[in-house]
Formats: C-alpha cells, sequence, structure tokens
C-alpha cells in the first residue's frame, strides 16, 4: 500500500477500502505520510466525497487513534452535545448547567475557537482563575461531585483529528461532508458519553451554508451514531445571523448569565430550551413534553444559574470576574430602513481581528475584546441609531467597515426559522 496510490484513487472518485484509510491515519500520525501528501488526499475527499462505508471507516480508525475517556464510574446516562460550530454560539455555557440542574451528569470536553468560529474554552477562560485543564480524576469526581464538569480536550483524545483539523484549516478542506462528519463523532465516541445531540448549523455563517447539505451531513452523524450504538439526535438550525446578542469571549459569558438568569435573548433561549430538552428526554427516557417542562421551570426558578455558579467556583472561578474590556466605541447608522441581515462571518472576523481568538499559532486570545449587538434582524432603523458597541483593547476596526456588514433596506424581508428540522 502507499499513499501516492491511495490519493490517486481518490482523485479518480474510487472508494478507499477499510485497510486504506487504517493506513492513512496511521501513518499521517507518525509522520510518515507529509502533509502535503495528507492535504492532497483530503482536498480530493473534499471534491469527491466519501460513501457512509467509507466515512464509518475512517470515524473509527480516528477514534482508534487516542486514548478513550472511561466514565462508566459516573452513575446515569450521559449525554452530550456539540454544535457543528457558529458566530454566537454560547448554547453549551447555557445548556450544561441547565441540563446538570436536572440531575444528568454532564462530562463535556470542549475545544478552542476554530476560523472565524468560537469555542467554549476560550470563552470559559474570560472567567478569571477558572481552569479548563482538568485531570482525569478531578473531572470525575467533580461531576460526581456536582454534575458538571467542563475541560479541554486532552492531547491524547484523538489525536488524529487534532493533527487533520489543523491541516484542514489551511489547506481549505475544512467544509467537507466527511470530514466534519467524522471529526466530531470520533470527538464525541471517545469522549465516553451515552447519548448524543448534535446541533447542525446552518446558513451563511456555517461550515456547510446550504440546507440540503446540511441535512446530508445530519442524516450522516446520526448514521455513524447508529453504527457505534450511540443513540444520536440531530437538531438543524440557522446561522444566517449571530445566535443572541454578543460575539467574543467574556462578552459571550456574561450573555450566557443573562439567558441563566431567564433574562437572555429570544433566539439563544429558544434553542439553548430545545437542545436541553432533547438531551433530558433522552438521558432520562421521557417525553418530550416533560422534559421540556422541567428545563423551562429550572431555567426560570434559578436553579440552573445556581448550578452555572457552582461549576465556575469548582473550576477556580468567580462569575464577578468576567474579563470585558472597558474601551468602548459605538457604531452608528447611517442608512434609515429595516434590518434584514448581519454579515456574521465579516462581524466575526471583525472580532478576531480585535483579538478575540487566534488567526495565527502564537497569537494571543483576548478574552475582553468583542461587539454586542443594539438591534436585531427585523428592526426599523434610523440614521445615526446605534448598531452595535465594539469593545476593545489596543486595535481597531475602523466604524464603516463594520457598519457596511449591516443590511439595511426600505422594506422588511422574511426572517429565516430558528430552527429547521430535527433527525433521529
Ligand atoms: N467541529 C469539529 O469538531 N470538527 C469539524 O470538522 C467541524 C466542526
Amino acid at each position: 500500500m502507499n499513499i501516492v496510490e491511495i490519493i490517486e484513487k481518490k482523485k479518480n472518485k474510487k472508494h478507499l477500502t477499510d485497510e486504506e484509510i487504517n493506513y492513512v491515519i496511521t501513518n499521517y500520525l507518525s509522520d510518515v505520510i507529509s502533509d502535503g501528501q495528507m492535504g492532497a488526499l483530503l482536498m480530493a475527499i473534499c471534491l469527491n466525497g466519501m460513501n457512509d462505508e467509507e466515512t464509518f471507516s475512517l470515524t473509527e480508525a480516528m477514534l482508534n487513534s487516542g486514548e478513550k475517556i472511561d466514565l462508566s464510574s459516573i452513575d446515569g446516562i450521559k449525554v452530550d452535545k456539540h454544535s457543528t460550530g457558529g458566530v454566537g454560539d454560547k448554547t453549551t455555557l447555557i445548556i450544561a448547567p441547565l441540563v446538570a440542574s436536572c440531575g444528568i451528569p454532564v462530562a463535556k470536553l470542549s475545544g478552542r475557537g476554530l476560523g472565524h468560529t468560537g469555542g467554549t474554552i476560550d470563552k470559559l477562560e474570560s472567567i478569571v482563575n477558572f481552569k479548563t485543564s482538568l485531570d482525569n480524576d478531578y473531572f470525575i469526581n467533580q461531576v460526581k461531585n456536582i454534575n458538571i464538569a467542563i475541560a479541554e480536550q486532552t492531547k491524547n483524545l484523538v489525536p488524529a483529528d487534532k493533527k487533520i483539523y489543523a491541516l484542514r484549516s489551511i489547506t481549505s478542506t475544512a467544509a467537507s461532508i466527511p470530514l466534519i462528519a467524522s471529526s466530531i463523532m470520533s470527538k464525541k465516541l471517545a469522549s465516553g458519553v451515552d447519548k448524543i445531540v448534535l446541533d447542525v448549523k446552518t446558513g451563511s455563517g456555517a461550515l456547510i451554508p446550504d440546507l440540503n447539505e446540511s441535512i446530508k451531513l445530519a442524516k450522516l452523524m446520526v448514521k455513524i451514531g447508529k453504527r457505534f450504538n450511540k443513540e444520536t439526535i440531530a437538531i438543524i438550525s440557522d446561522m444566517n445571523y449571530p445566535l443572541g446578542i454578543s460575539i467574543g469571549n467574556g462578552l459571550e459569558v456574561k450573555e450566557a448569565v443573562e439567558v441563566l438568569r431567564g433574562l437572555g435573548n429570544k433566539n439563544l433561549t429558544k434553542l439553548s430550551l430545545t437542545i436541553a430538552t432533547y438531551m433530558v428526554s433522552l438521558a432520562k427516557d421521557v417525553t418530550l413534553d416533560v422534559a421540556k417542562r422541567e428545563v423551562t421551570e429550572n431555567l426560570y426558578n434559578g436553579k440552573a444559574f445556581d448550578k452555572f455558579n457552582d461549576f465556575v467556583k469548582a473550576q477556580g472561578g468567580n462569575l464577578n470576574n468576567v474579563t470585558i474590556c472597558e474601551k468602548t466605541y459605538k457604531v452608528k447608522s447611517k442608512r434609515s430602513g429595516y434590518l434584514n441581515d448581519i454579515d456574521e462571518v465579516s462581524l466575526a472576523n471583525a472580532c478576531l481581528d480585535l483579538g478575540s481568538g487566534k488567526r495565527f499559532k502564537n497569537d494571543v486570545v483576548k478574552s475582553g475584546v468583542g461587539a454586542v449587538l443594539t438591534k436585531m434582524i427585523g428592526d426599523y432603523i434610523k440614521v445615526g441609531d446605534t448598531l452595535v458597541i465594539i469593545y476593545y483593547d489596543d486595535k481597531k476596526v475602523p466604524q464603516d467597515e463594520i457598519e457596511s456588514m449591516f443590511k439595511i433596506d426600505k422594506q422588511r424581508s422574511k426572517k429565516e426559522p430558528l430552527i429547521y428540522g430535527i433527525i433521529k
């Protein structure tokens, strides 16, 4: 077997065997296959796809590339959620304590920001002194004690995905259905949970913007879950606009707190409640109505917020001490009309320019920078109205540039739905 023949095969739209896929993963991890060769194969996969059997093999090969977490010492059904990534997507910060407050153990391993999309670990690190790197025993004991822990994925959890993902992001091969499905599902399978709820984003800010392609991705991940005996449900949700009002790590923690106090943005609250409802229904084997009642009660009676507080304290932080920049400027509208769209990818990239995430390996993440929207889709805007408040540290992004990211028209256009469907 050799890598050049394997690349050639995929280039010519042929199917790879289980052995060939295992050969690629093993030899790429041990540096026998170079980044150049792997990049060429990833591009061939991106252009020519993989069938289900190939994607199952790739998921399994990645899953077996490192350690698997054993959560069996924690009583109860462990259910996890994963989003395919979006702008302003802070649902994990809301859902994890909400589900834990319903008595379900949440043992969650999360990642950092990727491209224009944010990551839970970067957000949590905006809480001063919050520890995201926990050793295994500490992590499991915390879940046993307070039902919730969120830690950074260890180096050894699906190392093949770590290496391949880094290469995908610099070879324009991130947006591929089999590559996304195997990347996400190998990590979920390795993390030791019993059941999985996926939030598959669709729309201009998603990795896979087209709705039909997003449905294919959702169906494929649900099939992978079945293949590995993990019940999996996928919710397809909108990513044409930012989720909630804030983008940026500390600002997103603050917004999550608002939702947990029952005072948050409507769409963000609704999506969080929906995902939490499916998680509770799966974990407790109760109807969606029963689960919805419980999560809604716990969101509005303060139990979910108390759980968030306990969790933050257990990992060394304090919710009164979240990094948010003091310096701000307002971006005002030069136009009047209805706010019909926000270019969320450009706005997220502007936040990256402020320092909200890394563009290069050695960049330092600035927890306190970001943007808070003051107008929502459908609002009527007058000249001079503030559209967004920018929180900055040293670098600024020109106001005109940001103002042009807001689409303002004379007529109000139809809003996209928040949730497009559920795949089981
Ligand atoms: N999230 C992941 O973990 N992997 C992908 O490929 C895309 C989103």
